[in-house]
């Protein structure tokens, strides 16, 4: 009988940015997101290929500075390789940053996993005229050491005819690597694994030499796993015998165990790269130059603001014609439905059904999308460009101020798309509270759902001033964030002390292709959505005006009428207290887009169109707090759901709901209220 063979698992690993999504993408052909800033992917994801009749399964893993740290991502990448034995390890690295990257490599080679070195971008270092001496790596480092450019391809098949050999010959054990820490704590060491091995007893497969330096470090992570399964006796012998050791080397180096491990590890990569790699003495990189005016103390901010101006403008330049044409084609299709229905003698109430409903619903939500792919377009644009990284670095200050972690900004950033990906996010960030607050604030961002509602409303009251509309909205929502997280720090403390310096990524041209595949990936996204929650909440929608029967459809005596007319009392005060606006927003809390489904349906769009049914309602001002509203109230289903997951707290999670929807209604009310006194009614 043939005993069944499980697949080889490949992993890969490295530091964030360092190209480990390309290659998985190039070795898989899976489509993950790519972006040129670090912190995109927090989960690991998983493919597979065949090469030389091997299949394997991939593994992409979330990018890690160090195995050293608590945050969540780390913690993935280091327990995967640690717990789940992969057959072999991609280290992935960027042989630009050759030195800052080596220091993780030597960490999983620590560990004793089965690693190839990826020393990948490597077509940029050539560029800067970076040598490395391939042979003279792969023998300090005891491994495989392989050259690739992953957006290219190129080095990918001899990557997996390594990675097979490995898995081949994985049984004849590899040369072990270690770092010679010092007599003092190669003492400590050498005992403290002695007592591992006592105790553990070939438990794990890591060696218990590992093991002891992780005690040593006092990594908490590791030794509450370690410690799991023993007796509590046996515990104690440990903690006692780690306790004495760290303050032994203490006494005799005058240094914190922790920050000496580190350091050693520190100079070995700088002697690794110092032996095996030239650069160059006066590379002065094309990006320092750039960012010299970038990120220049005076013109950063102000340059940033004209970025996103030039942004928001931009997508409605580009989307505005579509947007026009897609309009009359509904409307002439709708037409060309009513007309031919009613001429084959259907049914008055599926023709209303179909054009009031569906088409009307619907269309609505079509007609005002292109610009959500167009920004999409332009904010895929400067990610690849690299400019996006450097907006982290400007917000950084920011979000330290209102004392978050400057990590706290990439969940920001990642919110503007969805909600749900920005709260998944905050999983890079390794301080609970932090977290916490992040996780809590992202729903004041605003994603890219609420973008149609802004553009119906902008074109149809502020035809002329489109772009600093919907501008103002999304700075309404930044700023809010930042207050809030103000707020929420006072009560819920954050003893956040870890420092972040995010890296900061070469400028790069972008790439037509990746672009196009990302924008596609994301607007495949919404259509997604469109198909099913939007479709099935529209029939929900025309339902209920349609009840109970014998109604004029959408009249005050519907069905839907009576519900939003319930809470249309509560938004007097903010300028929209009609039941349209009330249900419109109560659908809107499923998606966002719903609350332009909704509206079209509700007003029936007719021959008039939909903005002119808008203008007979609202005035500009009461728009605008409408939009306020819509921009705050409860975030969307799938929010609270991701909310509800990573918090694992019903208490926030209803939190979450209840004061974004008092600080919504609020401000409408201010917004309303300050803008009639001040005469803009
Ligand atoms: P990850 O964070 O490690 O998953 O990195 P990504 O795969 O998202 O890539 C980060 C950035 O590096 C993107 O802008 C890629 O286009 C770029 N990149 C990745 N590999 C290469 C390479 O071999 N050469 C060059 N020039 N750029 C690369
Ligand atoms: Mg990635």
């Amino acid at each position: 009988m043939v005993a069944a063979t499980r697949k080889p698992v490949i992993a890969i690993a490295g530091n964030p940015n360092s190209g480990k999504t390309a290659l998985f993408n190039g070795i898989t052909g899976a489509r993950q997101h790519v972006g040129n800033w670090p912190g995109v992917t927090v989960e690991k994801k998983t493919g597979s290929v065949v090469h030389e009749g091997v299949e394997l399964s991939v593994v992409d893993l979330p990018g890690t500075y160090s195995f050293s740290s608590s945050a969540i991502d780390e913690t993935i990448a280091r327990d995967f390789i640690l717990w789940e034995n992969p057959d072999a390890v991609i280290n992935v690295v960027d042989t630009t940053n050759l030195e800052r990257h080596l220091y993780l490599t030597v960490q999983i080679l620590e560990m004793g996993a089965p690693v190839i070195l990826a020393l990948n971008i490597f077509d940029e270092a050539k560029k800067l005229g970076i040598k490395v001496n391939l042979d003279k790596l792969e023998a300090r480092l005891r491994t495989k050491v392989v050259p690739t450019v992953a957006i290219e391809r190129k080095g990918i098949p001899e990557l997996l005819t390594t990675a097979i050999q490995m898995v081949k010959n994985r049984n004849q054990g590899s040369a072990k690597f270690t770092i010679d820490y010092g007599p003092a704590v190669e003492r400590e060491i050498a005992e403290l694994s002695q007592l591992l091995d006592t105790i553990l007893q070939k438990k794990v497969r890591t060696s218990t030499r590992w093991f002891a330096i992780k005690l040593l470090e006092h990594d908490d992570h590791i030794r509450g796993k370690l410690f799991k399964g023993l007796a509590d006796e046996q515990v104690k012998q440990l903690e006692t015998r780690v306790a004495m050791a760290r303050s032994r080397i203490q006494q005799e180096t005058g240094q914190d165990p922790t920050d000496l491990i580190a350091e050693k590890r520190y100079a070995l990569t700088a002697k690794i790269t110092k032996e095996t790699t030239t650069t160059p003495e006066d590379v002065i990189r094309p990006s320092t130059m750039v960012d010299r005016i970038l990120l220049n103390k005076w013109l950063a901010y102000p340059l940033f603001l004209v970025v996103m101006l030039l942004m928001f403008q931009l997508t409605f330049t580009l989307s505005d014609p579509i947007v026009e044409w897609l309009g009359g084609v509904i409307e002439t299709f709708s037409e060309w439905v009513y007309g031919s229905l009613t001429g084959l003698g259907a049914p008055e109430m599926l023709v209303g059904f179909l054009t009031d409903g569906i088409l009307g619903g619907l269309g609505a939500v079509f007609e005002f999308a292109p610009p959500i792919f167009f920004l999409f377009w332009i904010i895929t644009l400067l990610e690849d460009v690299g400019y996006i990284a450097r907006a982290a670095v400007l917000s950084d200050r920011l979000m330290r101020s209102v004392g978050l972690h400057g990590k706290a900004f990439i969940p920001m950033i990642l919110g503007f798309g969805c909600n749900v990906t920005g709260i998944l996010a905050t999983r890079s960030l390794d301080n609970p509270k932090d977290r916490l607050i992040s996780i809590l604030v992202n729903p004041l961002i605003s994603c890219s759902a609420r973008l149609p509602v802004y553009v119906l409303f902008a074109s149809a009251f502020f035809p002329k001033h489109q772009g600093i509309v919907v501008f103002s909205l999304y700075v309404l929502g930044v700023v809010l964030a930042a207050v809030m997280a103000k707020i929420f720090s006072l009560f819920i403390k954050s003893d956040s002390t870890s420092t972040f310096v995010i890296e900061l990524p070469p400028y790069r041209l972008p790439r037509l292709k990746d672009i196009l595949i990302q924008t596609w990936e994301r607007a495949k996204h919404f259509l997604e959505r469109a198909g099913t929650v939007i479709f099935i909440s529209i029939i929900v929608v025309w339902v209920l005006s349609n009840l109970p029967p014998n109604i004029e459809p959408g009249s005050p005596d519907s069905l839907i009428a009576r519900i939003g007319g319930f809470f249309a009392p509560i938004f007097k005060p903010a300028g929209f207290g009609t039941w349209q606006a009330s249900t419109a927003l109560i659908f809107g809390a499923l998606a966002k887009e719903l609350i332009l489904g909704t509206l079209a349906v509700l007003y029936g769009a007719g021959e008039a169109g939909l903005a002119a049914a808008l203008q007979a309602q609202w005035t500009p001002l009461s728009a605008y707090a409408f939009l306020v509203m819509s921009l705050i109230y409860i975030p969307c289903v799938a929010t609270i759901g991701a909310i509800r997951q990573e918090t694992n707290s019903r208490k926030w999670t209803f939190f979450a709901v209840g004061y974004t929807l008092f600080l919504g209604w609020l401000l409408a009310v201010v917004v309303y209220q300050v803008g009639s006194l001040l005469g803009f009614a």
